[in-house]
């Protein structure tokens, strides 16, 4: 087998059209839950069958039940709110548009994380018996020789895992049916001029679900101590201690225009559909509630902007 050859099946695990999806023979889509196999057809190419076509398969390298995907995607009605600063706000008027962060931009670094550092290896290893099986059944290299290989291979796998990370972008949400305290400290430094936008997850899906290739689900929150992740899953786990954030995200891959400095980027929506009201800080003066309420008319934005609940005054 030769270089380019294990260089394409490491493309080929890795890309989801090819290995997540559907079927590489018919192009039938997997179904939830169905034994899918990758392998060699009779002239030993790569390929990756469901039930359709598995008598396809010569020589199989890798079965498993096909997960359609790990993430849950929110009901219809749910609520969804993007705590913002002043700033931030503005600019997604101005550009009338939702901002997708890179991910190696995001302050937690284990976003798009395969796992602990201390659990490097059993990752490592558990790619690599792949490779060698793949290699092994069409090759005659002696175990040395193999070894290298495999190493080669592996390490252009993870290359392309880290590559990955600078090409998904990410939205984030908070699901909640009301406010939270919590998210306006965390996500307004300056408490006083946050602010927070209201949708339905059916509202933001319609904006954007036009894109190829987007994805919208619910993170979940994971104890990374006994736990791998796969090269596509990695970016809907995050770690327990975020589980308050209980947050939704948009997740967009494969962007082709990769600026190294580029934070992130703007996807057009129209703020008027996706919007159904603005809410001001508990904590903000009148004076701040009037300019946000300006700022969005300003901008043809039609939305009622309105103080946080959290601010009701009670008796005793
Ligand atoms: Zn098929």
């Amino acid at each position: 087998m030769q270089n380019n050859d294990q260089m394409d099946i490491l493309q080929q695990l890795f890309s989801k059209a090819q290995y997540y999806q559907k079927c590489s023979i018919c192009n039938k889509e997997f179904g939830e839950g169905e034994s899918v196999c990758l392998g060699f057809d009779v002239n030993g190419a790569l390929i990756c069958t469901g039930k359709c076509c598995k008598q396809n398969v010569k020589q199989p390298i890798y079965s498993s039940n096909y997960i359609k995907r790990v993430y849950t995607i929110p009901d219809d009605e749910d609520v969804l709110w993007r705590y913002l600063t002043f700033p931030k706000f503005v600019s997604m008027l101005k550009t009338q548009s939702l901002f997708f962060s890179r991910v190696d931009k995001f302050n937690d670094p284990f976003e798009g994380a395969k796992g602990l550092i201390e659990n490097e290896g059993k990752w490592d290893s558990s790619y690599k018996n792949i490779f060698k099986f793949a290699i092994g059944l069409s090759s005659q290299l002696t175990e040395s020789q193999m070894e290298a290989h495999c190493n080669a291979m592996l390490d252009g796998f993870k290359m392309m895992c880290k590559v990955e990370r600078l090409h998904t972008f990410i939205n984030c949400w908070h699901k909640n049916d009301c406010e939270s305290e919590a998210m306006w400290k965390l996500y307004c430094s300056d408490l006083t001029q946050g602010l927070a936008i209201k949708t339905t997850y059916k509202k933001l899906s319609k904006e954007l679900n036009h894109i190829s290739d987007i994805k919208i689900g619910e993170v979940q929150y994971i104890d990374y101590t006994n736990r791998l992740l796969g090269p596509q899953d990695a970016f809907w786990f995050k770690r327990k201690t975020f589980e308050h954030e209980k947050e939704v995200r948009v997740l967009i891959h494969n962007v082709q225009d990769f600026e190294e400095e580029k934070e992130g980027i703007d996807i057009p929506v129209s703020l008027d559909r996706l919007i159904d009201s603005v809410y001001v800080s508990p904590v903000a003066p009148q004076w701040f509630v009037d300019v946000v309420d300006d700022i969005t008319k300003r901008y043809g934005l039609d939305k009622r902007v309105r103080q946080s609940d959290l601010g009701a005054k009670p008796f005793y």
